[in-house]
């Protein structure tokens, strides 16, 4: 199904348009394109209502047309068209800078939507196995994490409540069956989900248990032996 342009429903939020058959048709069934028109018309209100227009960006160029071709582009068919010019001006002087600003804001959000449709349109990533991470003694017992490995090698970490460290924190795979095979993955920034390619070659069956650890800052490339969490692989 194809969906309506994201330029067109710009316009229909900004109600200087009216919808076409087709697009009332496309509106009744597509409840994607009927949730952009209803989170773009929230922006136009929030736009019009707003006290700081100058404050926000202008709009590009080829928007900004579009916006003033809808106030002052057609001609009115039925009504006098000397009063309905006159109204049109007033109105278009009085709106241009709401209208200037509120296409900039459902821009901006128009991008986002746009964005948001790729993303849900991109193929589901394939979890091929997860971990729950637990807190290892005398670690804090809010600390948790859990691992997601993904079909294309990488692991997504999601991490919460880790003590705070002076150096960093690493994530390593380890062979329970002799934990002095390990390989370090990568560190930690500080924020919740990290993902982290898993290098090429490493047998995932073995190196199944996902271990995260605090280390110093001492040039040692080798595991501190403060584990913080631990989590086993199940596929
Ligand atoms: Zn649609």
């Amino acid at each position: 199904m194809q969906h309506l342009d994201p330029d067109r429903l710009v316009l229909l939020a900004l109600s200087e348009e009216t919808e076409g058959p087709g697009e009332s048709g496309h509106l009744n069934e597509c409840a994607v394109c009927r949730h952009e028109l209803d989170a773009l018309r929230t922006v136009a209100d929030l736009g019009a209502e707003s006290e700081d227009l100058r404050d926000l960006p202008a709009p590009p160029e080829h928007i900004w047309r579009r916006v003033e071709d809808g106030i002052s582009g057609e001609t009115p068919a039925a009504a006098p068209l000397e009063r309905s010019v006159r109204t049109r001006r007033t109105r278009s002087r009085w709106l241009t800078p709401v209208l200037a600003a509120t296409a900039a804001a459902i821009l901006a959000v128009a991008g986002t939507v746009t964005v948001d449709r790729f993303v849900r349109r991109a193929p589901a990533e394939t979890v091929t196995a997860r971990a729950t991470l637990a807190p290892l003694p005398r670690v804090p017992g809010a600390a948790a994490g859990s691992v997601q490995v993904l079909s294309d090698g990488a692991m997504r970490i999601d991490v919460r409540n880790l003590p705070l460290t002076t150096g960093f924190h690493e994530v390593w795979l380890i062979d329970p069956d002799d934990p002095t095979k390990m390989v370090a993955l990568g560190n930690l920034p500080d924020r919740p989900v990290t993902v982290l390619p898993v290098p090429p070659g490493i047998d995932m069956n073995r190196y199944r248990l996902v271990d995260v650890s605090d280390e110093p800052h001492d040039g040692d490339a080798a595991h501190s032996g403060r584990s913080l969490l631990r989590g086993t692989l199940t596929y």
